[in-house]
């Protein structure tokens, strides 16, 4: 194997993502989506890798993979890292396993030098973060934070599976979830890529997540009047297109307004706009839209999406339409990532001479239901163009060992520092 760098090997964590990114569907790569038996290629790929290291394996019953390394001191509570093995369908390499390399990385960095923690140390894999067939992403984070709720393991796949069944046949017993529950946990480090364009654009070696937004989705419906679109006087028109597109509108603009409001990350976003009957000659009778807010202030948000629900009123009024629905279609709350870990993350980084940078995660992670229980916190790698979803994703070598380095100095720095908690 390589030079190792702060105890990092790049090529050792370079050669592991390559080798796990092999195990594809080779008609779209790269996928290995969650409860497939690619997935399931993926993890015993993993457990092989965990078994090397000294790890001893283990699943959870929510059907999370772990390596465990023993502690100096009995009864101490566990240090926990990782992230994500499961894919989008043709996404890329390194969302999620790369933070899941990096941490067995670090766990390997220990053992090559012969560095006993005081701690316990966890190596995970959680399950199915990316959303899958079942409508549900995070599902195993959600389960070690006890919220993986009786409704959401009778949530079905397109073939009439549940996912209570489908987690059984990945190794799970929902029967006792109860057992997957974590309250012993003191710290969970998670690396990911960027997937953004934040630290490739100011040349910054490493990013340290402040939190991670909260996101509120709104499903709007505008029912109006179909018409000819020829004969339909402008001032008796019902259109429910018009009334869609002035809302879709105030949510940038006011995304945009409040972003620069110094109350920390907000973005909305119209993703989904559906007109009826859609023709070129019809005044469209019927508009949704769904709307994605997400901001890092949960009182924010609550009050960006109380202005567009008054907003989609306002123009129903204005335009002779009736808002016929205006629905929460899903609510997740932000997520704060611990001040004492982000400090050790950033004194680690600049006692190795790395650039870091303060910034939140716009996007979801398993970070986010792992904060519910224990002190979180996530270290971003920069990746090429942030791009992501999509096979050309790429994040370079030094890069994610830049990241696994950072991770290393802030597991060594919490374990001389945190108190025997568990020990008393
Ligand atoms: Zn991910």
């Amino acid at each position: 194997m390589g030079e190792r760098v702060f105890g990092i090997d790049e090529s050792r964590i370079w050669s592991d993502l390559m080798a796990l990114a092999e195990i594809t569907d080779p008609a779209r790569p790269y996928t290995r989506r969650s409860f497939t038996p690619l997935f399931q290629a993926g993890r015993d790929w993993l457990r092989r890798r965990f078994a090397e290291a000294g790890l001893a394996v283990r699943l959870d019953t929510a059907a999370n993979l772990f390596g465990r390394l023993e502690g100096s001191e009995p009864g101490l509570p566990t240090i926990m890292l990782g992230s994500h093995s499961d894919s989008v369908p043709s996404g890329g390499r390194f969302d999620g396993p790369a933070g899941v390399i990096a941490a067995l990385e670090v766990v390997r960095a220990l053992q090559d030098d012969g560095r006993r923690l005081r701690h316990p140390v966890e190596v995970v894999d959680c399950l199915a973060e990316e959303p899958s067939d079942y409508g549900l992403s995070c599902v195993g984070s959600r389960a070690m934070a006890g919220l993986l709720s009786a409704e959401m393991l009778d949530l079905r796949n397109p073939a009439g599976e549940r996912l209570g069944d489908a987690i059984v046949r990945v190794g799970g017993d929902p029967a006792r979830l109860a057992e997957a529950r974590r309250s012993d946990v003191a710290a969970f480090l998670e690396l990911h890529i960027e997937q953004g364009v934040v630290l490739e654009r100011s040349k910054t070696d490493i990013g340290i997540v402040t939190a991670l937004v909260g996101i509120i989705r709104l499903e709007i419906v505008f029912e109006g009047e179909a018409a000819h679109a020829g004969t339909m006087p402008m001032a008796m028109r019902r259109d429910a297109g018009v009334a869609a597109a002035r809302l879709v509108g105030f949510v940038s603009q006011r995304a945009r307004a409040l972003a620069g409001a110094g109350r920390g990350y907000v973005v909305g976003t119209t993703g989904v706009i559906d007109i009826a009957p859609n023709a070129i000659n019809v005044v469209p009778q019927r508009a949704r839209i769904v709307v994605d807010t997400r901001a890092e202030d949960a009182a924010l948000l609550d009050a960006f999406v109380a202005e567009i629900e008054a907003e989609s009123r306002r123009i129903a009024e204005e335009t002779a339409t009736v808002r016929e629905r205006c629905t929460v279609l899903s609510r997740a709350t932000p997520a704060s990532c611990d001040p004492d870990l982000r400090r050790l993350l950033a004194e680690g980084a600049a006692a190795c001479g790395l650039s870091s940078l303060a910034l939140p995660s716009g996007a979801g992670h398993d970070a986010a239901f792992l904060s519910r229980i224990a002190p979180a916190a996530m270290v971003f790698v920069p990746c090429r163009d942030g791009r992501s979803h999509a096979p050309e994703e790429w994040a370079e070598p030094a890069a994610i060992a830049a990241g696994a380095v950072a991770l290393l100095e802030a597991v060594e720095r919490f374990d001389a520092k945190s108190p025997d908690r568990a020990a008393a």
